[in-house]
């Protein structure tokens, strides 16, 4: 199982933060103490039982950790091969996975005495789940979130200064997240003193791709222990399948499995309106090549002067340009598959958990549905797969009933939608 630079798969990354050729720490001079004070602090509270031991607390009593393992037992028998198991990380505090990552650099910037917290957003779960956690600690929330996304989102930035937060729109490029990241890290620099920056997923410069990974591996960490209860002693998954944006829920689940060769691993990327050269999909790896974005090397989506493109998914919160740099190092060392599926196939997956199990997934999660209804009739009944439910559907609704020809526009919810 290993590879060459390290004896593990799970000791990645190095102490330069690269996870072979991909990560490492590309920023400029004036960001460098900020990033080597937070590595400081993370080292030192990652080896800190008193940090995880009120981590513990918050999951257990403001997330409502663990989330349950379970077994979809409709949709298995529909498929008719696999047994499938889903984790429930829809049913956390603000609705998906992201709260995680946000406690545990939260308690973070607590401990360095950080009093003013960053984000950048692109569909606003981020930004919620941000704002949320700088409410129940009384710290100063900004988030910078792309003008064009400040319109699409009027919800979610709602929900954002009910909480207390300041969004600022960005206008700069072309007024999404990637701007929204860039901006943030200059305010960063700007602020030194009191301002920590918490990013949303397993991206950016090292520390964060591993950090955020630690955090979110509490997903996978629990189906280990879940999965053994439910099956039996030392039973592990035979396939663990996620969605990817940045990869920060998928890295959660995964990163407990690396080292056991037995065990499958599929990430899905957003194929859009299909995988070619138009560049309508998010599908990093297997649509993009390697470059250099946000401070680290990994895989991305480029015209041929290297231009980073905007990615398009029918799922706001898949369409980031790149993907973590530990999945593009599990990519090319071929421990993990990566996947793209499209937003019909997404669609389908969307309705079929709503039928079948009662669950109204989000639509990044029903990307990693859809791949599992792809692959679960050739298997055998006692293969075990398990997928990540990391978001509940509520936010979608409306995104789903518009492509279904569903007329709400004339409730007060739809109008609002519309607008
Ligand atoms: C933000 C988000 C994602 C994408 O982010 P990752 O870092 O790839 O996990 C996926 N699903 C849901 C529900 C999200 O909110």
């Amino acid at each position: 199982m290993a590879d060459d630079l390290f004896n593990s798969f799970m000791n990645g990354p190095d102490e330069q933060g690269r996870f072979g050729i991909f990560g490492g720490r590309f920023v400029s001079e004036t960001l460098m103490p900020l990033i080597l004070s937070l590595e400081a602090e993370y080292n030192r509270a990652k080896d800190d039982p008193a940090f995880w031991a009120e981590m513990r607390d918050l999951w257990t009593h403001y997330v409502g950790r663990p989330s349950p393992l379970y077994h979809a037992e409709r949709l298995s028998a529909e498929l008719g091969g696999a047994k499938i198991y889903m984790k429930r990380d829809e049913l956390n505090h603000t609705g998906a996975h992201k709260v995680n990552n946000v406690l545990g650099q939260i308690l973070l910037a607590r401990r360095m005495g950080k009093t003013r917290i960053i984000a950048e957003t692109g569909a606003g779960q981020h930004g919620v789940a941000t704002a949320t956690v700088c409410a129940k600690f009384g710290l100063k929330c900004i988030v910078y979130m792309g003008a064009h996304d400040v319109k699409r989102q009027a919800p979610n930035v709602f929900r954002m200064r009910l909480l207390g937060a300041e969004v600022i729109p960005v206008t700069s490029g072309r007024g999404t997240l990637k701007d929204a990241m860039n901006d943030a890290l200059r305010d960063w620099v700007t602020n030194v003193r009191d301002t920590f920056y918490c990013i949303g997923t397993a991206a950016g410069p090292h520390p964060y791709p591993a950090m955020v990974r630690d955090f979110q591996s509490i997903i996978g960490k629990e189906v280990r222990w879940q999965l053994a209860e439910q099956e039996g002693e030392g039973r592990l998954p035979d396939t663990v399948i996620a969605a990817i944006g940045g990869g920060s829920n998928a890295i959660g689940l995964f990163h407990p499995f690396l080292d056991d060769p037995s065990v499958k691993i599929i990430g899905v990327e957003a194929g859009g309106k299909g995988v070619d050269d138009r560049i309508q999909h998010c599908a990093s790896l297997t649509g993009g090549r390697p470059g250099v974005l946000h401070g680290n090397r990994t895989y991305l989506l480029q015209d041929e002067d290297g231009q980073i493109q905007e990615g398009y998914s029918i799922s706001a919160g898949l369409d980031y340009p790149g993907i973590g740099p530990e999945h593009s190092w599990l990519h090319e060392s071929g421990r993990a598959e990566y996947v793209s599926i499209t937003d019909k196939e997404a669609l389908e997956a969307f309705l079929v958990s709503c039928r079948t199990e009662g669950i109204i997934p989000a639509l990044e999660p029903s990307h990693a549905l859809a791949h599992v209804m792809k692959i679960a009739p050739k298997l055998p009944s006692d293969h075990i797969i398990v997928m990540n439910m990391c978001g509940r559907g509520d936010k979608d609704v409306f995104t789903v009933a518009k492509h279904l020809g569903f007329d709400m526009s004339d409730t007060e919810e739809g109008r609002s939608f519309e607008e």
